[in-house]
């Protein structure tokens, strides 16, 4: 387990080495993506237990690192370039210290969960609104549960046009099938900011 975070990064995928490397092809070098937003990406930081504790923007990723007070566990393709420095931005960094945290395995169902969970957006017509209702999919009067997987944000027009039907009795499309998220990040982020496919297996 302490070891996953080592061998994952095949010399040609590291940046930093590609850079340093005076073999390396130029063209090589036009695959690194520079970043110009330090704010626009988000990195994951695990606990020292490799747990996931929280998302933050890559320059404060940076700082951690700086100061040692993380590591590296896996970079992203992206690089933050300076006049003379090339520098791989991670993807997923490690506190060296376990911070102990409250932390709740499972996400609470709740109304504005969901509506995170939604990305505050109506499930049919996808529009985005802070005035959402909740839909049961399958209706409550066939039995439909008050769940993560039978609830979802819905807008006023379509939760009238739905009715006390299931969305093919309607002739509504879902836009996707809800689900309880494995993960809540109690960030400003939201609850599933993008997520890189490179923190996968660190998400419970
Ligand atoms: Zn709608």
């Amino acid at each position: 387990m302490q070891q996953r975070h080592l061998g994952r990064t095949a010399a040609t995928q590291d940046p930093n080495k590609l850079i340093i490397d005076p073999f390396a092809p130029d063209d090589e070098l036009d695959l690194l993506k520079p970043i110009d937003n330090l704010n626009a990406a988000r990195v994951l930081i695990l606990n020292a237990s490799y747990e996931p504790l929280h998302v933050c923007s890559v320059k404060r990723s940076v700082a951690l690192l700086m100061y040692e007070v993380a590591e590296r566990v896996e970079d992203s393709d992206r690089v933050l370039r300076s006049p003379s420095q090339v520098f791989a931005v991670p993807s997923v960094i490690r506190l060296k210290k376990f911070v102990k945290r409250p932390y709740r395995q499972r996400v609470a169902f709740n109304r504005k969960n969901v509506f995170r969970r939604d990305d505050h957006r109506c499930q049919y017509c996808g529009v985005k609104s802070s005035d959402l209702t909740l839909d049961h999919v399958l209706p409550r009067s066939r039995k439909g549960s008050t769940s993560w997987d039978n609830v979802v944000a819905c807008c006023h027009r379509c939760n009238a046009k739905k009715r006390d039907r299931t969305p093919e009795e309607a002739n509504m499309k879902l836009r996707r099938r809800p689900f309880a998220p494995r993960f809540m990040f109690s960030s400003a982020y939201g609850v599933l900011p993008n997520i890189d496919p490179i923190w996968e297996k660190y998400l419970p």
